[in-house]
């Protein structure tokens, strides 16, 4: 195929997708088109990315799945034999589960549960969830989603067959779900039954000036207990049903809590899940294995870790939000002035795609060891966006963590970058 992405690249020098994305004039969002050179894109249309290039592709080119064989597969099992850290990875289905086993992962250490939230068939449950006014309102809509959620954890529990499963309950703020452009909301009003200017102040309400550090992640449980027991009736009633099946799985889930800060926070929403999953085991007649830990994403939290962990039962870091933190950066505008920050030598590389060793580090090191202090045998892993990375993974492997998690098409990467990391 012709190296050059685009026909028009001499024109435009388009070699990524970014650069394509930065050259806004061309897309109209009205029309849902956007254009380079002489050829317009509509909704629909195909483009194809090359990952390891950067290239966009103005056609759909032809692939087929990576797959581990032959003599790199023989490499990477050697590489196995060395590394101490354990690979799991970030999947949120269980087409994304299966790929990373195929590439040789050993557990799934991030579902992201609220990836599901936002498919077509679920966002009017979560929306009437979100603009309910009583408890009985919520729970009512909850109930509708409860079926969907648990057979998500069953499929991905099939996927896993008994790997270790880290499942993370809801974390991003709520008006993330909720509709933005006029239309849309007065479309959901009708869908809802409910008046405009009801939904309007709704979500006027939940409008938050800083949301990244705003009412989410076990905030959001605090709030409303209720969605953490639906999670939990979904999380053990999914083991519960797949153990049922398949008896060898045993399955052992592992529920993590996000963006803890205070060991009573944490101690609250493991109340609620410990209640609920118990209710769910009675109910059943029978008992599963199950663990309740937290994300260290928080600086409070990793200066408090000891006594974080006499309630966490397993730590695993989300370094995209301790970089986001402890550095004061936003995670999500960063790009916006990080080049100065090269072009003036002040910093060196991107923290987000980077582990900062030097400070983000210090504070993972240090919880590390305030973990262990506390609980000896506490399983620990990475599960932000530096879990793929190999000079972060040679970090996480000198910190003494037990595992790294990744996104699948990275799992290869962290393998040998582990077994590398045990050489040196
Ligand atoms: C993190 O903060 O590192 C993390 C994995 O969570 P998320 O990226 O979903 O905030
Ligand atoms: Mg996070």
């Amino acid at each position: 195929m012709n190296p050059i992405p685009f026909k028009y690249l001499e024109t435009y020098e388009v070699t990524s997708l970014a650069q394509l994305l930065s050259m806004t004039s061309i897309i109209d969002e009205a029309t849902k088109t956007f254009k380079v050179g002489d050829q317009t894109f509509k909704e629909g249309d195909y483009i194809s990315l090359d990952g390891s290039t950067g290239y966009v592709y103005g056609t759909a080119v032809k692939t087929v799945p990576a797959k581990i064989s032959g003599h790199f597969e023989r490499f990477m099992g050697w590489a196995d034999a060395t590394r101490k850290l354990e690979v799991r990875t970030n999947a949120d289905t269980p087409k994304d589960a299966a790929q990373a086993v195929e590439f040789g992962a050993q557990g799934i250490g991030l579902v992201r549960t609220e990836h599901m939230f936002f498919e077509a068939n679920r966002i009017k449950a979560v929306r009437e969830m979100i603009v309910s006014k009583t408890v009985a309102q919520r729970k009512k809509a909850l109930a509708k989603l409860l079926p969907m959620q648990q057979g998500d954890f069953e499929a991905i529990y099939e996927v896993m067959k008994g790997l270790p499963v880290t499942i993370r309950y809801l974390d991003p703020p709520l008006h993330e779900f909720l509709p933005t452009s006029s239309y849309d909301v007065a479309q959901l009003a009708t869908e809802m039954n409910i008046e405009l200017s009801e939904l309007r102040s709704v979500i006027a309400s939940l409008h938050e000036f800083n949301p990244m550090m705003g009412h989410r992640g076990c905030r959001l449980a605090i709030t409303y207990p209720e969605i953490a027991e639906m999670q939990t009736e979904a999380v053990i009633q999914a083991a519960i049903n797949v153990n049922k099946k398949h008896p060898e799985y045993n399955i052992h889930p592992e529920i993590m809590i996000p963006l803890v800060g205070d060991k009573n926070e944490l101690k609250y929403v493991k109340d609620i899940v410990v209640k609920k999953a118990e209710e769910v085991m009675e109910a059943n007649g029978v008992k599963i294995e199950y663990k309740v830990g937290t994300m260290i994403e928080i600086p409070r939290a990793a200066l408090l870790a000891d006594e974080i962990a006499e309630e966490a039962e397993f730590f695993s870091f989300g370094t995209n939000d301790l970089t986001q933190m402890t550095f004061g950066f936003s995670r999500d505008d960063v790009g916006n002035f990080l080049n100065d920050y090269y072009d003036k030598k002040i910093y060196e590389q991107d923290p987000f795609a980077r582990l900062d060793q030097h400070g983000v580090g210090k504070l993972v090191k240090m919880a590390a060891d305030l973990g262990r202090k506390t609980r000896p045998d506490i399983k620990l892993g990475i599960c932000g966006e530096h879990g793929g990375d190999p000079s972060s993974i040679d970090f996480c492997h000198r910190v003494g963590l037990t595992y790294v998690s990744c996104s699948p098409f990275r799992v290869p990467i962290a393998r040998l970058a582990a077994a590398q990391a045990a050489m040196c």
